[in-house]
C-alpha cells in the first residue's frame, strides 16, 4: 500500500502524472492533490482521472500504469 498524489500542473502532453508518496519525482506540496492510499497505481490513477482526464502514471513510480 502507498499513499498517491497526482500532479495538479499538467506536463508538456498534457498528462497529469500519478506519483507514489516515496517517488523521487513526487511535485512540492503547492503543486500536488493527494489520491489516497492504494495497493495498485490503477486505482490511484482511476480517482485521479475524475479531476484530470488525462491522468497517466509516473514512468519512474508507477510504471505499470505509465502508458504515454
Ligand atoms: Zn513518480
Amino acid at each position: 500500500m502507498d499513499y498517491y498524489y497526482v500532479n495538479t500542473n499538467a506536463q508538456s502532453n498534457g498528462d497529469h502524472e500519478v506519483h507514489k508518496e516515496s517517488c523521487q519525482y513526487l511535485p512540492t506540496s503547492v503543486n500536488r492533490k493527494y489520491l489516497g492510499y492504494y495497493s495498485n497505481c490503477a486505482d490511484a490513477v482511476e480517482n485521479a482521472k475524475e479531476t484530470y482526464p488525462k491522468s497517466n502514471g509516473c514512468y519512474y513510480c508507477c510504471y505499470a500504469c505509465h502508458t504515454s
